[in-house]
C-alpha cells in the first residue's frame, strides 16, 4: 500500500478546507488536501462572502479574481420582499450602503474590501484553482478518508480513491478537519455540539427546509420587477426565499416544509408554482433537504493534533450568511499557527489558542441566524396581503415599510465581521474590557488588544493592512522610537517580524507602537519601547 507523509492533512475540500490549503500554501507549508467529491459543489448553498473574508482573500491575492468572477457583482445588491415572485412587490432594501467600504454614515473608511454576492458555484472553483497553484500543497478531489488513528504525535489517515477503490495511507503531524456538518473526524472523538437544534417555534427558517436549484431563464421578465439578489416570498400559503445565482437563468429556491411532512413526498411543481405565483417554465437541476434553525457549536475545537474548522465546528441558520465566513476565519487562524510550528517559532501552547480564540467567535456568530429567523417568524402578515384591491394595496404598503426596517439588521453586519475580539486569548496582552460594545450592526474601530486593528488608507489603492506582513508586524506611529529591541527579540526566537512606519488618523490609534498578528489582530500595544520585549515575543508565539 502506498504511504506518504506530510506536515498537515486537510480533510474536506469545501470553501473552508480550500481556504486552509491556500493559506498553508501561501506560507510554503507542506500539506495534502483530500476530499471525497470529484468536483467542487454543484448544488450551491452559500451566496454571501463577507468583507472580512474578502480581506483575508485580499491578503492572499485572490479578492480581485473573486470579484471579477462574481456574476452578480455588476448589479446593485438588493433584497426584495414580494407576495409571490411574480406577484406584488411590497418593499426593497438596497444593500449598496451597508456594503460600502465606509461605515453606514459614509464618514469613516472601514475596509478596503466589501461583502460580495457570489454563489458557491463560482467561489469554490476559484479557491480550488488557487490552492492548486501552491507548490507545497497537493489538492486531491475524489479521495475519501475512511478512517484514521490519532496520537499525541500526529495522525495516520486511511484514504480511498473513490474511482478506483485503491487504498493508501497518509501520515501527518496535524490534521485540519474541514469535513463538513457530519464531520467524521469530530465524531471519531465523540465530540458533540451544543445549542439550538432547529426545533424553534415561530421561526421563518427552522426545521426541515428544501432547496431547489433551478434554471428559469424567463423568471425576471415574467416577474416584471427589477432584479434582486435575494427575494423573500411573503404570503399565507408558503414560506420561501429565492437567490439569484448568475443574475439571469439560475436560481436557488429555499422552501420551508410544513411540520410533519416528509420532504420526499413534497410536490415540487406545486411548491415552485406557489413561489412564482404564475406559470413560469423551469427545470430542476437538483434539489435536497437541509436543517434550518440551527445554532450548534462543537464542544471542543481540537482533539490531540486534529483541528475542527467550518461546518465541522459550527452549524448556523444561514440568515445573515455567517457559516462559511466564520469557517474562513477558523481556517486562517489555525493555518498561520500551523505555519509557525512548521517554521519552528511556534511555542508549545500556540496551537491550543485556536479553540480558545475561535470557539467564542463560533458561539457569538451562531446567534445571528436564529435571531433573524425568529424575528422574521414573528411577522404578522396582513390577511389581505395578496388582494388586488385598494385595501390590499394599502396593507402591502404599510407592511412593506415595516419589513424593510425590521429586516435591516440581517444585512448590516459590519460589527460582527470586523468586531471579532479574542478576549481571553493567552497570546494577547489584554488591557481589561473595552467600553465599546460588541454590536453586530455597527463596527467601531478600536486599537484594543485582541481586536482586528483599524484599517486606513495610505494611498487611493493601498491601505495600512496591505502594508502589514504575512507574519507579525511592528507598526510604529512615531519618529522617536527605535524598533531594534523588538527586532532583536523576534530574531532571538526566530519569529519573522516586519517593521512598518506610518501615520494613522489620530483618532484611530491611541498608542505609538502596535504588534499586529498575521491575521491583523492586535497582540500588544504601548507608547514606548518596553523593557521586556523578549517576554512579549515569547507570549505571542505561545511559549
Ligand atoms: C441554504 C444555505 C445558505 C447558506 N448561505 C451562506 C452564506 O451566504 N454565507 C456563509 O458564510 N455561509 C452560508 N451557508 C453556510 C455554508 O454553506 C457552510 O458553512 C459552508 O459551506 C461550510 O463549508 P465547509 O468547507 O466547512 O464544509 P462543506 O462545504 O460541507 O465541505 C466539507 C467537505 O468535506 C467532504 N468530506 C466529508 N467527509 C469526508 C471524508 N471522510 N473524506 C473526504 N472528504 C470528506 C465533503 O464531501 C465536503 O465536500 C449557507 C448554508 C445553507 C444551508
Amino acid at each position: 500500500m502506498k504511504k506518504e507523509n506530510t506536515f498537515v492533512i486537510i480533510v474536506g475540500g469545501g470553501p473552508v478546507g480550500l481556504t486552509a490549503a491556500i493559506e498553508l500554501g501561501h506560507r510554503n507549508v507542506p500539506a495534502i488536501l483530500i476530499t471525497e467529491n470529484l468536483e467542487t459543489a454543484k448544488h450551491p448553498r452559500c451566496n454571501n462572502t463577507n468583507a472580512r473574508s474578502m480581506e483575508h482573500f485580499r491578503r492572499l491575492g485572490i479578492s480581485e479574481e473573486i470579484r471579477a468572477n462574481a456574476p452578480l457583482a455588476k448589479y446593485p445588491p438588493q433584497v426584495a420582499f414580494v407576495t409571490r415572485f411574480c406577484g406584488h412587490e411590497i418593499g426593497r432594501i438596497d444593500l449598496t450602503k451597508s456594503r460600502s467600504t465606509t461605515n453606514l454614515s459614509g464618514t469613516e473608511f472601514q475596509s478596503a474590501e466589501r461583502s460580495i454576492t457570489i454563489s458557491q458555484l463560482f467561489l469554490e472553483p476559484i479557491l480550488k484553482r488557487n490552492a492548486e497553484l501552491k507548490k507545497s500543497v497537493s489538492i486531491r478531489f475524489g479521495f475519501r478518508m475512511i478512517g484514521f488513528v490519532s496520537s499525541p504525535e500526529g495522525v495516520l489517515v486511511d484514504v480511498q480513491n473513490i474511482q478506483t477503490g485503491e487504498r493508501s495511507q497518509i501520515s501527518a503531524s496535524y490534521m485540519i478537519a474541514a469535513d463538513g456538518a457530519r464531520s467524521p473526524a469530530r465524531r471519531h472523538f465523540g465530540i458533540g455540539m451544543t445549542g439550538e437544534d432547529g426545533q424553534m417555534e415561530n421561526a421563518f427558517v427552522a426545521g426541515s427546509m428544501l432547496t431547489y436549484f433551478i434554471r428559469a431563464p424567463s423568471l425576471i421578465a415574467e416577474s416584471g420587477r427589477k432584479p434582486a439578489n435575494l427575494t423573500w416570498i411573503l404570503n399565507h400559503e408558503i414560506r420561501a426565499f429565492v437567490f439569484s445565482q448568475d443574475g439571469g437563468e439560475r436560481w436557488i429556491v429555499h422552501y420551508r416544509i410544513p411540520e410533519g411532512v416528509d420532504w420526499k413526498t413534497v410536490h415540487h411543481e406545486k411548491v415552485l408554482n406557489a413561489v412564482f405565483g404564475k406559470p413560469v417554465s423551469f427545470e430542476i437541476i437538483s434539489s435536497g433537504p437541509w436543517a434550518g434553525g440551527l445554532a450548534l457549536v462543537a464542544d471542543q475545537y481540537q482533539a490531540e493534533r486534529v483541528f475542527f474548522v467550518g461546518d465541522a465546528a459550527h452549524l448556523f441558520t444561514p440568515l445573515g450568511g455567517f457559516g462559511m465566513n466564520t469557517g474562513i476565519g477558523d481556517a486562517i487562524n489555525v493555518s498561520w499557527k500551523l505555519a509557525a510550528m512548521f517554521e519552528g517559532w511556534g511555542g508549545p501552547s500556540l496551537l491550543d489558542t485556536y479553540g480558545a480564540e475561535r470557539r467564542p467567535i463560533g458561539l457569538r456568530n451562531s446567534r445571528l441566524g436564529v435571531k433573524c429567523s425568529q424575528r422574521k417568524g414573528a411577522w404578522q402578515l396582513p390577511l389581505n396581503i395578496e388582494d388586488a384591491d385598494e385595501a390590499g394595496e394599502q396593507a402591502r404598503r404599510v407592511f412593506g415599510e415595516f419589513a424593510v426596517v425590521d429586516d435591516l439588521e440581517e444585512y448590516n453586519t459590519s460589527g460582527m465581521q470586523f468586531g471579532e475580539r479574542y478576549e481571553n486569548s493567552p497570546i494577547i496582552f489584554h488591557q481589561g474590557a473595552t467600553q465599546i460594545a460588541d454590536t453586530w450592526d455597527n463596527y467601531v474601530p478600536i486599537d484594543h488588544p485582541g481586536a482586528r486593528v483599524p484599517d486606513f488608507k495610505i494611498t487611493e489603492t493601498e491601505t495600512f493592512h496591505d502594508q502589514l506582513g504575512d507574519s507579525y508586524s511592528l507598526a510604529i506611529f512615531t519618529n522617536d522610537v527605535d524598533a531594534k529591541p523588538f527586532v532583536d527579540a523576534a530574531a532571538n526566537r526566530g519569529v519573522p517580524l516586519q517593521v512598518v512606519k506610518c501615520a494613522p488618523p489620530a483618532h484611530l490609534y491611541q498608542c505609538k507602537l502596535a504588534l499586529i498578528r498575521p491575521d491583523r489582530h492586535l497582540a500588544w500595544h504601548g507608547d514606548s519601547m518596553p523593557v521586556n520585549t523578549l517576554e512579549i515575543i515569547d507570549r505571542l508565539r505561545g511559549s
